[in-house]
């Protein structure tokens, strides 16, 4: 098939090159012409492991334009994959998606074949078939399930696993409101074997936001269990090895630590929590799981100050900026509050990530970005923020560590040690 796809962010890029991958023909499109630029050069506009390899490899079937109407003209499907971050107080902001939707709307009014419209982004429901459809049949002058297709497929790749995510899901979830869009997404993922599920668009958006919500909560569980195990002096990694073997819970995300971060859970359950608020009901669980996750980083700061009550003018490290290991993106990291704690306190703050020092700096200019980790180990204490495999061969002899990520080197070899949970 021919697919035009809209926003080459860590999903979108993700999206169109698997497809490619796939013996699909991809045209991508963004407003920030850099990200064209480098898949024009064949590199990747995003980090993500094993994406360039296979941007190289399916550069034939890789395009990119800034003009969409002569895309969307000469390709069967649009995959929207702007961003949809959060607004001031929680909603979801749908800027992005309203300007792209405007966007392809123009290019649909001179489009001579059938074309179907799909919303890859995270959308609260009632988004695609609601705002998103308006603009497209403002703009086109046509209507949606008669002159266009409209569908949403919602993404569950991670950062950082996203071109394994992409190609071997656990399900992909369909939802179309017409006939024809149906069937050319079941076209498009014929070759997956995981299980389809074929919804209402809205339904695919709901489940969405449902996954994310309940994963988010299963973490912010985890780390109150956790905090009152390390009370109790009880190890939570054992606690939740015996939890999750119970078929019922399942042992992924309950790793314990200073909590969630990214472009997703936290806006997400923000956005789901707000639009709930719209619709009259208030989703206490989740307001429980956010603020679970706003005092976890905390956590650390008061663990700190228990070896080094006055931190004015002490020189901490911190080691790790990405919201995850292997990926580039800080959005939302927990080492946002911490470093920011630390500077609060009067702390001088000299941090190290392997991939995300440039995109922490443009939001912390004033800290000290350390050329490699040694200089940050060298500090009064360090604090360990996103557990990066390298962060294991490391030497914390003759060092304070707190670790909100538990690096077990460091728990075996740091001079002082303190987990957050352990
Ligand atoms: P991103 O910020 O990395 O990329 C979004 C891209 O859209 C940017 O390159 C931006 O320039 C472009 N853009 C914005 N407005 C545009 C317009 N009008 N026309 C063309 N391009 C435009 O975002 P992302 O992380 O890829 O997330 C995209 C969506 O997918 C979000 O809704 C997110 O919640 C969802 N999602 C993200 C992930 C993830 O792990 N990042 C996983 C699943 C779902």
């Amino acid at each position: 098939m021919k697919i035009s796809i809209v926003g080459c962010g860590y999903v979108g890029t993700v999206t169109g090159v698997c497809f490619a991958d796939f013996g699909h023909d991809i045209v991508f499109h963004d407003i920030d012409r850099k990200k064209l630029d480098y898949l024009d050069r064949g590199k990747a506009p995003i980090y993500e492991p094993s994406l360039e390899d296979l941007i190289r490899k399916n550069r034939e079937r890789l395009t990119t334009t800034s003009n969409l109407t002569v895309a969307v003209r000469d390709t069967d499907l649009t995959f929207v994959c702007v961003g949809t971050p959060s607004r001031d107080d929680g909603s979801i902001d749908l800027a992005y998606i309203l300007s792209a939707s405007a966007t392809i709307g123009k290019a649909l009014a001179k489009a001579p074949d059938f074309h179907s419209v799909i919303v890859k982004s995270t959308v609260f429901p009632g988004t695609t078939d609601g705002p998103v459809r308006s603009v497209l049949e403002q703009e086109s002058g046509r209507q949606a399930s008669v002159d266009f297709g409209l569908g949403s497929n919602p993404e569950f790749l991670r950062e950082g696993n996203a071109v394994y995510d992409f190609s071997m899901p656990d399900r992909i979830v369909l939802g179309a409101g017409d006939d024809r869009t149906m069937g050319m997404l079941r076209t498009l993922y014929t070759s997956f074997s995981c299980p389809k599920l074929e919804t209402s668009i809205r339904t695919a958006e709901m489940i969405k936001y449902a996954s994310n919500a309940f994963l988010a909560t299963k973490i912010s569980f985890a780390n109150e269990i956790g905090n009152l195990a390390k009370r109790l002096g009880i190890d939570p990694e054992e606690v939740f090895a015996g939890v999750g073997l119970d078929r019922r819970i399942g042992p992924a995300f309950f790793r314990t630590g200073i909590g969630f971060g990214g472009s997703c859970f936290p806006k997400d359950v923000r956005a789901l929590i707000a639009g709930a608020g719209d619709h009259g009901e208030n989703l206490q669980v989740l307001h429980a799981a956010l603020r679970v996750n706003d005092e976890q980083p905390l956590k650390l700061i008061r663990l700190l100050q228990a070896h080094i009550p006055d931190l004015s003018d002490r020189r901490i490290g911190v080691l790790g900026l990405a919201f995850k290991p292997d990926t580039d993106d800080v959005r939302e990291s927990r080492a946002i509050p911490v470093i920011q704690a630390l500077l609060d306190a009067g702390a001088e703050v000299v941090a190290y990530d392997p991939l995300a020092m440039e995109n922490f700096a443009s939001f912390f200019p004033q800290i000290e970005y350390a050329p490699s980790p040694e200089i940050v180990l060298a500090a009064d204490a360090v604090l360990i923020t996103t557990e990066w495999g390298e962060f294991e061969h490391l030497d914390y002899s003759g060092t304070t560590v707190i670790d909100g990520r538990r690096i077990a080197t460091a728990s075996r070899t740091a001079e002082v040690y303190e987990g957050v949970c352990w």
